[in-house]
């Protein structure tokens, strides 16, 4: 028996709302897959983290990052290690890591020791990055601004995670191949009714989604939808349950082995 992958989804929502958390993908005891709510962690856990991933540039996937770096700044001996496209980077160190919104803390060195408080690292599609045991392999997504899918893979067994996406045929063409893949966590923000919103927005609904599902025939992958607005919930999780393809809404924190 291969030794399981665990995943700890700390957040799940496509917005916020009373016990609801933005997309938050926890990889002990290191890594942070967009930051969604990462204050589900403890002290000692947020200490510990060393990468967190960016998957695009939008507000929900990295409000909780410059609050880590405040809070771990006194504390920690080595650079938050921060990635993404350069697009990600630029727009998150123009736009808010910019001394006007919230200091630079990749200019800042480290109290304790003689390192800079940040590290930012640009991700390229298509290319494998070994963090802290796990293989880490960014794919294209399909949404309004640059924006990567994540490939996630330890021991031989792996999952997907889209990010926020609208139709992708060719990441579905490539799980149906990839063997390894047992999970995909995907975006299906807005009930169908509401496809153009989705569509101008780049987001799936259960519509949309189930076309691209077309291209997987495996049986032995889970397919989890995330990202769903709260105001919304209901609808999608209804829509869900009617589709030919199980799919399971994530509509809360969930700690899962893959
Ligand atoms: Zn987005
Ligand atoms: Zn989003």
């Amino acid at each position: 028996m291969k030794e399981s992958l665990e995943v700890h989804l700390l957040g799940t929502s496509g917005g916020r709302a009373k016990g609801k958390h933005n997309v938050c993908i926890y990889l002990p005891e290191t890594v942070i897959i967009d930051a969604g709510n990462i204050f589900a962690l403890d002290g000692e856990r947020l200490l510990k983290i060393e990468h967190i991933i960016l998957t695009h540039s939008h507000l929900d996937h990295l409000v909780d990052l410059p609050f880590l770096i405040d809070y771990t700044y006194g504390l920690r001996t080595k650079p938050l290690k921060v990635y993404g496209l350069s697009h990600t980077l630029g727009s998150l160190r123009k736009n808010i890591m910019n001394w006007d919104i919230w200091p630079e803390f990749g200019t800042l060195k480290l109290p304790m020791t003689d390192e800079y408080a940040v590290e930012y690292i640009e991700m390229q599609p298509q290319r494998e990055y070994k963090i802290d045991g796990y293989s880490i392999m960014p794919l294209e997504s399909k949404h309004t601004v640059p924006t990567i899918s994540i490939m996630v893979k330890k021991n031989g067994k792996g999952f997907v995670y889209t990010s926020d996406t609208y139709k992708n045929p060719s990441l579905w063409e490539m799980v149906e191949k990839d063997t390894e893949i047992k999970a995909v966590f995907v975006d299906v923000s807005f009930p169908s009714y509401m496809s153009m919103v989705a569509q101008a927005s780049m987001h799936n609904t259960p519509q949309s989604l189930s076309e691209d599902l077309k291209f997987l025939n495996r049986k032995d992958v889970k397919v989890y939808a995330l990202h769903i607005k709260p105001s919304h919930q209901l609808e999608v999780v209804k829509e869900l349950k009617s589709m030919n393809r199980r799919v399971y809404p994530l509509t809360g924190a969930r700690k899962m082995k893959i």
